[in-house]
Parts: structure tokens; C-alpha cells; sequence
């Protein structure tokens, strides 16, 4: 047994499967908020000292890194970056049954290093060994590229080769969450390796152990978007993995016209949930038949606190990091002080901009920014539903950066980020808009504290949580959104924020949301930005002391600990 991983196989574990983990901008193994929130809830464990195990895929040639041509046309290019420098390869191997092959699994073990103490294991999976065939050395090479037959390989190796890797590793588990359907074939190997003898149970079917498996499985759902759930036929799975279970047995847990992997994960956990109040509801709406609770997302604290506003809450509330809990204290803090932390990280913020692109942004006018998956149905031009009244509204008092990628194959996705520069160069000479490439996690952070206002204009009730918004409260950044995922329950109007578009508990009305989002920037969130900053800066501190107290990851793994894994 590696010698590394002995100081982690003492004390059994939870095992947090994730198909991406963000932990730093120069690790490309996340493509955006799942990833991040995996990568999170890491930290925030760790800080914890939960016992707890991560496993993922190496990604080593990364999701993609992104440039915009003159057309505004998203490329992608390779985002290589090297593991030795962050991590230690694990000399176990496990083998995986791919297409009537033995595929060869080998690890790295990354450890995450709690400022408080605490240390966490992650296990990246990787098939990139002399012994495996050229196309199977590639298999986990790059987050969500390739076909679906690629993407299944890459779930029998998280799933099924993790699990192996765990159990080859000396590590015990005491219960696998599955963070996404992309894990969930984990389930089958526990299936398998749980089996009774046909001598010990009565008929056929009994010797799976269903409800031990269910006893330790954990799954959490992340988007109620069709797309957002893996879902293979039957014959690729019987031609990549196998009968692994018997077809009949395997339907009757994954579906019966393909494999499901979201089903898959519902029907083997004891614990099921969705990560807000109003997407718990809407998954239980979709699944009719298991009961779905709710946890809503977080943040890491510390990982997504600018550093001027680090320095103020180490003077104001000190031990804020570990106990997010005193951020309710916020109100403390002094206004001028608030501002000055605020108008600092604005200042590198404003400067990037111009040294990125010339555009002449200012530091004395209000910024909103918009930042994240381009996507259809996360609307980022909906600001620009009506262009005149737009600029009416915004020439000489707001400027405004996007940023964001477009999965390679979302089309509707690129079309977007088209379109905003497009309107940028058109607005050119009233309001100055920048798209910024190559939104990453150190973008993420420069934008979420350096902008006056966050913007999310998702479609109504599509957005499961969403997690940039609660960055920016942390960092003192007022949310003007949509009243959707985490938002429903972090709103307070003109409090804590704005909303666009009517209330959660009447119908989503996607053509008033444009309206709603003009007539609040026009009269009121411009007129108090400019003419009354102390309604301003209380409302800063209210999105720490209202929202960050209670939107980060910390708060939010003391809950699964309590709800999904002593259970
Ligand atoms: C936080 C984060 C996200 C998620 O943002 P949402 O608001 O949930 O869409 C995506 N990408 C990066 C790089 C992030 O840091």
C-alpha cells in the first residue's frame, strides 16, 4: 500500500464522487459550477475534518480554454496542465471491463489542506498508462469531450474503476455520495460485490442486496434541465460495459427504454436530494414516487473572499472563515471601511478590464456583472431585450462584463456570446460592455468582488441553485436576479437585493422579467447607487450578513452530515 495514502485509511469514510472537482484556476478539472461546488464542499470538509474521500477523473488535458475571434466566435483549445505539480501518482492499479477489454486504472492523490488544520484526500482516476491501448490511454484525458460512448467509458471508470481504487487502496467506506448521475454505476459494483449466494436466499432476484446498497448511497440531483441527465441505450451499454447485471434487473433499477443514470442513483440511495428549497421541490415534481429533500448549495467562505475584504472581516469578525455563521455580525463593520474594501477589489477589477481590452472602463460608475455558463436558458441577453431602452437607461451610468464559455457542442450557447458582442459594438459609444475570455475561477473571483451589482437572468425554474451570486454576497456584492434557485431564498427586496420578474409562488413570466429588469435599474437601482450610498452600503452589508452567513459550504456540510450520512 502507497505510503501516502495510509495517514487516510485509518477511520472509514464517506466517498464524494464528483465527474469534475474546481479546486484552483491552474487544475483543469472542473468546467464550471458543479465542479466548483464539488471542489467547495472538499474544502469545506476538510476544514471540518469530516472524514471524508474524494474520487474524480484526472482530466489532464482539461475541459478547453477559450478564445473569441473577430466574428465573436467561441475556439476552443486544448487547456493542458500538469499533475506532478500538485500532486503524487498512487502506484495501485484496478482493472475496468471496457468494449471486451481489461482497461488498466492508476491514481493520483491530491491533498486539500484545511487552513485550520484539517487534511482531505482526492483520488483522480487515470487510464493514461503504458500497458492500455492507445484510445483507452485517452479515456480520461477530457471533461466532457468526446461522444456518448466516450462519456460512458469515463462513468464506468469514476464509478465502477473509483470504487475498485478505494477498496485496492485500503480505504473502508461508510457511505458514497454521488454528486450527479455521472458516479451512479457505482451503485452496480456495490450490487456486485454484495451479492449472496443463491444458496443463501429463496429465489433468483434476492441475492442483490438492494436495500444494503440503498443504505449506503447518497445521491444529489443538480438541474432539472432534460439535458443535464446522462442517459445511454441499452445496446451501447451492453457493447462498451457488458451485461454487468442482468438486463431485465439493470432496467428495472436505470429505466426500461435506456439507461438512466440520474434514476440509476435514485433507486439505489436512501438519501436523495436536490441543492435549493424550490429545486428539492421541483425535482420531487419530476420524480414522482421518492421523497427528495433539500439542501441548498454554498460557497467555501475563505476560497471566495477577495483579499480587501478578507483583511476587514479579520478586523470585524474575526474567525468568520471557519464560522461563517459570524457574518450576521457584518453590521459591525463601518460603512467608509465597507467601501473603501469594496472600491480597492473594484479598482483591480476595472483595471484588468482595460489592460484586456481597452475599453476605458471607470472606476465612479455603476458595473453590473453577468458571469457564467452561456447557455439558452440562463438568458445573458435578456438586458438587451429592448436595445434603445437599454441604452436610454444606461448611457453615462452603468457599464457592464460578461463573461462565460459555451459547452463546445451549444450552439444556442455560442450564439449568445456572439450576440453580446455584437450589442457591445453597437452600444460602443453609450455604454461600455465587455465580454471577458476564458471565464475560470480566478476570474470568477475578481468578478464577484469587484463589480457593484451581480445580474442572473436565468428562465424560471431551470436555475437548480446557482452559486456566483452568493460569492458575491460574500464579498458584499448585491444580487439583481430572478427569483429562482437559491435566490427564493436569499432575497429580501431592497435589502439584501433586487428581484426580476414576479414571485416564486405565482407564474414564471418570462416577458414581464425584461420590463421588471429596466423599470428596477432605471429607478431604483441607479438613483441609489448614485444619489443615496449609505442605502447603498447598508444593503452591502446586508448581503454578507443576510446571505454569506448562511450561503456557504460550511453550514451546508454540516447538513449532509446530519441528514444523509449518520442516517
Ligand atoms: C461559481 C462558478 C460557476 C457557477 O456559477 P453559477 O452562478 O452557479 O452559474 C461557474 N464557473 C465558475 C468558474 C465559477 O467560479
Amino acid at each position: 500500500m502507497s505510503l501516502l495514502i495510509h495517514e487516510f485509511t485509518n477511520e472509514q469514510k464517506i466517498a464524494y464522487y464528483s465527474m469534475e472537482i474546481g479546486l484552483r484556476s491552474d487544475m483543469s478539472t472542473y468546467s464550471g459550477g458543479l465542479g466548483v461546488l464539488a471542489g467547495d464542499t472538499i474544502k469545506s470538509a476538510a476544514d471540518l475534518r469530516l472524514p471524508m474521500v474524494a474520487v474524480s477523473i484526472l482530466t489532464k488535458k482539461g475541459y478547453f480554454k477559450q478564445e473569441l475571434d473577430k466574428q465573436g466566435r467561441q475556439i476552443e483549445l486544448p487547456d493542458e496542465w500538469d499533475p506532478s505539480q500538485f500532486m503524487a501518482p498512487l502506484k495501485e492499479r484496478v482493472r475496468v471491463y471496457i468494449e471486451d477489454r481489461e482497461v488498466l486504472v492508476g491514481s493520483w492523490l491530491y491533498v486539500v489542506k484545511s487552513a485550520a488544520g484539517g487534511k482531505l484526500p482526492i483520488i483522480f482516476l487515470d487510464t493514461d498508462l503504458p500497458e492500455n491501448l492507445p484510445q483507452d490511454r485517452e479515456l480520461t484525458h477530457y471533461l466532457y469531450g468526446g461522444d456518448l460512448a466516450y462519456r460512458l467509458k469515463q462513468e464506468i471508470i469514476l464509478g465502477i474503476g473509483g470504487t475498485r481504487m478505494l477498496d485496492k487502496l485500503g480505504f473502508s467506506i461508510k457511505k458514497y455520495h454521488m454528486n450527479e448521475g455521472h458516479s451512479a454505476l457505482l451503485t452496480l459494483e456495490l450490487l456486485r460485490r454484495y451479492k449472496r449466494s443463491i444458496d443463501e436466499v429463496w429465489d433468483e432476484r434476492s441475492v442483490w442486496d438492494v436495500e444494503k446498497v440503498r443504505k449506503l448511497c447518497v445521491f444529489t440531483t443538480h438541474t432539472p434541465v432534460e439535458a443535464g441527465h446522462d442517459k445511454f441505450d441499452y445496446d451501447l451499454v451492453e457493447k462498451v460495459m457488458g451485461a454487468v447485471l442482468p438486463i431485465p434487473m439493470m432496467k428495472s433499477f436505470a429505466g426500461n427504454d435506456k439507461l438512466n443514470m440520474t434514476l440509476l442513483g435514485l433507486n439505489l440511495s436512501h438519501y436523495i436530494n436536490g441543492v435549493a428549497k424550490k429545486h428539492g421541490e421541483v425535482s420531487q415534481g419530476m420524480f414522482p414516487g421518492y421523497e427528495i429533500h433539500a439542501i441548498t448549495n454554498g460557497v467555501h467562505s475563505f476560497t471566495w473572499v477577495c483579499d480587501s475584504m478578507k483583511a476587514l472581516f479579520d478586523k470585524y469578525l474575526a474567525g468568520w472563515a471557519n464560522e461563517p455563521e459570524i457574518f450576521v455580525r457584518a453590521g459591525r463593520i463601518s460603512d467608509d471601511e465597507l467601501w473603501a474594501a469594496h472600491m480597492e477589489a473594484k479598482r483591480a477589477l476595472i483595471d484588468y478590464v482595460n489592460q484586456e481590452t481597452q475599453v476605458g472602463m471607470e472606476y465612479d460608475v455603476l458595473t453590473v456583472g453577468y458571469a457564467r455558463r452561456a447557455t439558452a436558458y440562463k438568458r445573458a441577453d435578456l438586458l438587451f431585450s429592448d436595445i434603445e431602452r437599454f441604452a436610454a437607461i444606461g448611457k453615462g451610468k452603468l457599464q457592464i462584463i460578461y463573461a462565460g464559455k459555451a459547452h463546445p457542442k451549444d450552439d444556442s450557447g455560442k450564439r449568445l456570446i456572439a450576440r453580446i458582442l455584437e450589442i457591445k459594438e453597437m452600444l460602443k459609444k453609450k455604454v461600455r460592455i465587455v465580454f471577458l475570455k476564458n471565464y475560470n475561477m480566478d476570474l470568477a473571483l475578481k468578478l464577484v468582488s469587484g463589480v457593484d451589482v451581480w445580474l442572473n437572468t436565468p428562465q424560471r425554474p431551470l436555475e437548480a441553485s446557482g452559486t456566483s451570486g452568493m460569492k458575491a454576497a460574500h464579498n458584499g456584492v448585491p444580487n439583481f436576479s430572478v427569483l429562482d434557485g437559491w435566490w427564493i431564498e436569499g432575497h429580501i427586496e431592497g435589502f439584501t437585493g433586487w428581484a426580476i420578474g414576479p414571485s416564486p409562488d405565482v407564474a414564471a413570466d418570462p416577458a414581464r422579467d425584461a420590463d421588471d429588469l429596466y423599470e428596477k435599474l432605471e429607478n431604483v437601482i441607479i438613483p441609489t447607487y448614485y444619489n443615496n450610498r449609505t442605502t447603498w452600503i447598508r444593503i452591502m452589508n446586508n448581503a454578507i450578513s443576510q446571505n454569506a452567513n448562511y450561503f456557504n459550504t460550511n453550514r451546508m456540510m454540516r447538513r449532509y452530515v446530519t441528514e444523509a450520512y449518520i442516517r
